[in-house]
């Protein structure tokens, strides 16, 4: 990686029960009073709600490979919510055939075909609303490829890009602010009101950098 991991501080956690419900139906919003994190700044417009299963999904990618960057797709929906344009995600794709190494992951094209491919055949409606990968032992930040992948990739203004150490179990999510990609900063974490211990859980354990 060429840029030196960002000054971390703690996780600003707030927990709580949604009010978010109020938002277009779609996928997690159908279910009944979910339980919503947010993680850093709880005054800023909370513009990307993202499942705990799909972090922990991420978590449990970046787990099996300790050594080496993974990364993948993040589905869900596009949408806005009251003042802005906003991001679900709901479920995650792992980029099997990314050509990675312990420093970087790179969409080639064999795994765009292997996405798609993925995506087109599952039995929901859910679309590409980001990107995700790994950075285990370095801390979570956007390197110039990573900046590069996001700007030319993911160029809807609600597209998001998670990144996460799966060692230190911290953080960031990036998206378009004014017209460019930074990291964001507040983003929620929601849970199905069953899981709100999970969430609990989760609140202690991982960092928002
Ligand atoms: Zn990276």
């Amino acid at each position: 990686m060429e840029l030196q991991p960002r000054e971390t501080r703690p996780t600003d956690a707030v927990l709580g029960s949604s009010t978010a419900g109020t938002g277009p139906a779609a996928g997690w919003r159908s279910r009944v009073a979910p339980s919503v994190l947010l993680l850093g700044d709880p005054t800023a417009r909370t513009s990307c709600y993202i499942g705990l299963d799909v972090l922990e999904d991420i978590l449990g990618h970046g787990r099996t490979e300790p050594h080496c960057e993974v990364g993948g797709v993040l589905l869900g929906t596009l949408g806005a919510d009251g003042p802005g344009p906003t991001a679900w995600v709901e479920d995650m794709v792992p980029a099997r055939l990314a050509a990675a190494s312990a420093t970087h992951v790179t969409f080639t094209h064999e795994t765009w075909v292997q996405i798609h491919h993925d995506v087109e055949n599952r039995d929901d409606h859910l679309q590409i609303v980001g990107w995700y990968h790994t950075h285990p032992g370095f801390g979570p930040f956007y390197s110039s490829q990573d900046y590069f992948i996001h700007r030319n990739f993911f160029t809807d203004e609600r597209h998001v890009g998670i990144v996460l150490d799966p060692i230190r179990v911290s953080l960031s999510v990036f998206g378009w602010i004014d017209g460019d990609v930074r990291r964001l900063p507040v983003c929620a974490v929601y849970a199905a009101q069953d899981q709100a211990a999970d969430l609990e859980a989760f609140a202690e354990e991982a960092v928002y950098v």
